[in-house]
């Protein structure tokens, strides 16, 4: 097999396991726990193993590959699934996972024969939408019926509690009346069934918000967390928290140099379409110094989603292999093998982490 050192993705997992501690902690104080959601980082069972040793409860993720990882890895918190199942993973569902969200009847009653014929107790959340209108529950009627038919009619699976995601498909906020919506859905359920729910899962990383400015409705007990503790940049970027608690630098994505020369700004020729079919405004600099990467969007999406660290060092465009940069102003007389790094976000980091061309180094 070819052996190769770069790209490479360098994952600090000191660093992450203090991330979740930090959210882990400042969630605690509030009554919280936290499903870590190992997603972001396709799964890699270090990273899970991180999530649980800052003290998150669950491991969670939108895939079940993911969670088998996890499980083969020897990591042994209780495994939540997060996108409601597909009816023809249901089998695989009940064998992986220990709870899963959900939102569909025939589901729920295929899971619970299912566990069933597998001898297993599966846990169920109920997913309510609150008008980010991706998964759930809009008729709250319809959803604590299907509640008092999981209660009192499907002996295989247990009611866990209700939840609900925002700020996903329809950019909603998660105000405090939203998550108070939340608990008045859990109430009504729990007042039909005679009994309290173990989980009020107020949603995401956008709903720490509420933990960190302590607003958050004290019947909430459980958030699914990963932006927040994987790289802890969305809520600094988008909402000015101050996060300097964390670390924002668990990942070093590297790439080396292939080639540097001075170049005309300006593409030569008569303009058509670039390797995707578009044509990108190409400003003209005059001459500059160039460096080419061995990297391209292959591996880590859309050049707007990584970000070098060194001064006088610009992405100014990509193709699927190569990325190319403006080093004119850099300070370091860059060469052929010389290594440039970068810091990336939650769009980057899903792909060097699903990427066989990108090494995985941990430090
Ligand atoms: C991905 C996902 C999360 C975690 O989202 P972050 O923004 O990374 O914290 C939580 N809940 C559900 C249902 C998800 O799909």
């Amino acid at each position: 097999m070819v052996k190769q050192l770069y790209p490479r993705v360098e994952i600090n997992l000191e660093y992450l396991k203090e991330n979740a501690e930090q959210m882990v902690k400042r969630c605690a104080d509030k009554g919280i726990e936290i499903a870590g959601v190992i997603k972001g980082t396709t799964g890699l069972p270090e990273c899970a193993r991180a999530f649980a040793e800052g003290g998150c409860t669950m491991i969670a993720s939108s895939r079940l590959e993911q969670l088998e990882d996890a499980r083969n890895a020897g990591i042994e918190l209780p495994f939540l699934l997060l996108r409601v199942p597909m009816p023809s993973e249901v089998p695989e569902v009940i064998r992986l996972t220990d709870i899963s969200l959900n939102s569909e009847l025939s589901v729920l009653k295929a899971l619970n024969e299912e566990a069933g014929r597998q001898n297993r107790k599966h846990e169920v959340i109920l997913m309510a939408d609150l008008g980010d209108l991706r998964e759930g529950y809009w008729d709250k009627n319809e959803m604590t019926d299907v509640a008092e038919q999981v209660e009192t009619g499907m002996e295989h699976l247990e009611l866990a509690g209700v939840g609900t995601n925002l700020g996903c498909y329809g950019s909603i906020l998660a105000t405090k009346e939203k998550l108070d919506e939340l608990v008045d859905v859990a109430e009504r359920i729990e007042a039909r069934i005679g009994r309290k729910l173990r989980y009020i899962s107020g949603g995401a990383t956008s709903s720490l918000m509420r933990v960190l400015d302590g607003d958050i409705p004290e019947r909430i007990n459980m958030l699914r967390c990963g932006e927040g503790i994987l790289l802890a940049r969305d809520l600094e970027l988008f909402y000015g928290y101050d996060m300097s608690f964390m670390h924002q630098d668990v990942y070093t994505l590297k790439a080396e140099i292939i080639e540097v020369k001075e170049k005309p700004t300006h593409p030569v020729g008569q303009i058509s379409v670039d390797a995707f079919g578009h044509t990108p405004d190409y400003v003209d600099r005059g001459i500059r110094k160039r460096a080419l990467l061995g990297i391209g969007k292959v591996d880590y999406g859309s050049i707007e989603d990584i970000f070098p660290r060194e001064k006088g060092v610009q992405v100014i465009g990509a193709s699927s292999d190569h990325t190319i940069l403006d080093v004119e102003e850099c300070g370091r007389d860059l060469k052929p093998g010389d290594i440039v790094d970068f810091d990336i976000n939650y769009a980057s980091l899903v792909y060097v982490t699903n990427c066989r061309n990108v090494q995985i180094v941990y430090v």
